[in-house]
Formats: structure tokens, sequence, C-alpha cells
């Protein structure tokens, strides 16, 4: 069995990497945050000392990591992957970053003679912790095929999309569809309220047809609570969104919805909710229509 570095043990990568751990495989980690790398290290992970130490000392090397500078920096910067890793090993980000960073640090990697894939997820927290991801890679066939088994010990939709930077860009298509979808629920469930409609009855009179979405079931719970402990931050959305834009541009593919929804989730930010779970979106319609959206 291969053994294993992670790097990024946030909300996300602390559970993706336990599950590695159920799954049997050895794992070796790393996170500036020293507390994150205790609790991994009670769950039977080996402590790493910086990137390069944690490549040094494994096969297959996994990223989840919060945006393309950090990313950058793990690979590249003082004691870096890069400074570590051994020819013939994967390298996997899982994190969502620009396209154009993954395929700057594949051609890094190639140099040392490495493989990369891109691997970001859809599913949030409660799918990471069940293992039960949906993984977009983008890559070379080979390296996907050769750890396919370690993407299913914590995903259950595993696919290969394309070329190098592709998982990115499947990404950014999934968080502009996510986006736009719970800003139409925070728009229609805010019109409901004020009309003086009680939106869980809304909300169960809709999910079944056209309306419903995966989105719709993870978020209107939440929100009927008014619970918008993050899950996803609207902070990371924002980001996702101005690289969604940025590529848009680059494409020249009209992105006007995309905009609209990143002004909102940018206002929100600025009034300190940018650590909100982007379920916190429809603040935004409540402040303006002077109404809140609550189990009643
Ligand atoms: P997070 O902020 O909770 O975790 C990031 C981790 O990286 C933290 O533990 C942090 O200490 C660590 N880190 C930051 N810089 C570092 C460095 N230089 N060296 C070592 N460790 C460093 O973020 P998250 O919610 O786990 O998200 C991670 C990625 O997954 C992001 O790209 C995000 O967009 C994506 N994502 C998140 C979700 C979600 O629901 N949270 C869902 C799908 C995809």
């Amino acid at each position: 069995m291969e053994k294993i570095g992670f790097i990024g043990l946030g909300i996300m990568g602390k559970p993706m990497s336990k599950n590695l751990l159920k799954a049997g495989y050895k794992l070796v980690v790393y996170d500036i945050n020293q507390l994150a790398v205790e609790e991994l290290v009670g769950a039977g992970a080996e402590k790493g000392h910086s990137p390069a130490d944690v490549a040094s000392r494994t096969d297959v090397i996994i990223t989840m990591l919060p945006d393309s500078p950090e990313v950058r920096e793990v690979v590249t910067g003082k004691e870096g992957v890069i400074y570590g890793i051994r020819p013939g090993s994967v390298f996997i980000d899982m994190s969502s970053i620009a396209p154009l960073t993954t395929i700057e640090l594949s051609k890094k990697l190639a140099e040392k003679g490495v493989s990369m894939l891109d691997a970001p997820v859809s599913g949030g927290e409660p799918k990471a912790i069940d293992g039960t991801l949906s993984i977009m890679a983008g890559g070379p066939e080979t390296a996907f095929e050769r750890v396919k088994d370690i993407l299913g010990a914590m995903g259950k939709s595993v696919r290969l999309v394309g070329g190098i930077g592709s998982g990115n860009i499947a990404k950014l298509a999934n968080q502009i569809i996510v986006a736009l979808n719970i800003a139409a629920i925070g728009e229609a469930m805010t019109l409901a309220t004020k009309a003086g409609v009680d939106p869980e009855k809304v909300y169960e009179a809709i999910r079944g047809g056209l309306a419903g979405s995966t989105a719709l079931d993870a978020k209107m719970p939440l929100i009927l609570n008014g619970n918008f402990k993050p899950g996803f931050r609207i902070e990371l959305h924002i980001k996702d969104l101005n690289n969604a834009l940025k590529t848009a541009e680059e494409l020249g593919v009209p992105a006007l919805l995309s905009e609209k929804v990143l002004e909102i989730m940018k206002v929100l930010r600025d009034e300190g909710k940018g650590k909100d779970d982007h379920g916190g979106i429809i603040q935004y319609y409540e402040k303006l229509a002077g109404i809140e959206v609550r189990k009643r």
C-alpha cells in the first residue's frame, strides 16, 4: 500500500485524512495549525515537520489548502514539497484553486519526475466525514489509475475529467451552479416569508419538483434554524467566483449572474459575515426585506 502525505487539515482535510487512516493507509500529516496535527497523530498518523519532510517520507502527497497562494507556498516555498519529493511520486492537489496555478505547478513537479493531478471536491464537510465526496480530477490517466483507490476512500464519485487543470475547471462550473442556486433560495424564500407564507411549508411543497436540489436540501434546514456556522465559508466562495470570473474573462464567456452573486457575497463579507457558511447568503435578502426566514 502506498504511504500518503496529507497537508492541510482544516474543515475538509481533517475528515478526509481520517478516512484514509480508516481505509488502512499509513499517513504523514502537516499543517501550520499544531492542534489539527496532534488530533491526526492521536488518530494514528505520523507527524511531518514541513511539506518537504512529508514529501520525502511518502509516495503520494495530497494537499487540501484554502487557495492558490497557499498551494504555491506549500509546493515551491521554503521547505516546500518540491524540495523533498521523490521521482515517481504522485502529487494530488484537492484544494479548489485557479486552473492556471495548477498548470504552473504541474510543470515544476514534472521537472522532478513527479506526476500531478488536480482533484477538487464537492459535497462539503458532511460528505467529507462520510467519505462520499464528489471528486473531479484532471491529469494523466496513468497517475489517476494509480491513485483511484486512495481517492475512493474519500469520495463516492471519482471521475477523471481531462488533462491537468480540468478538475478545477469542473469545480468552477460546480461553484457557479451552487452559488446561483443558494442565492435563488435566498431570494425565493425571503419573498415567500414576506408574503406571510411559512417558509418551511414552501420548502416541503417544492423540494420534490423541478426546484428541488441538493443545495436546497442541504441549506434550507440550516436557514430555518438560523444556523450559518461553516461548512463552506462565504470568503472561500468569493475566491471561487473570482477564479470563475477571471477564467470567463480569459475565455470570452459572459458571467453576469456570477458577478451579481459575487457582489452580494462581498457585501456580506464587508458586514463581517465572510466566515459564515454560504447558506448565509440569504442574510443579504433578509436585511433588505426586513424579515427573517425561520422556523415558526
Ligand atoms: P480550511 O481553511 O478549514 O482548511 C485549510 C487548512 O490549511 C487549515 O487547517 C490551515 O491551517 C491550513 N493551511 C493554510 N496555509 C497553510 C500552509 N502554508 N501550510 C500548511 N497548512 C496550511 O479550508 P477548508 O474548508 O478545509 O477548504 C479547503 C479547500 O477545499 C478550499 O480550497 C475550499 O475551497 C475547498 N472546499 C471546501 C469545502 C467546504 O465545504 N469547506 C467544500 C469543497 C471544497
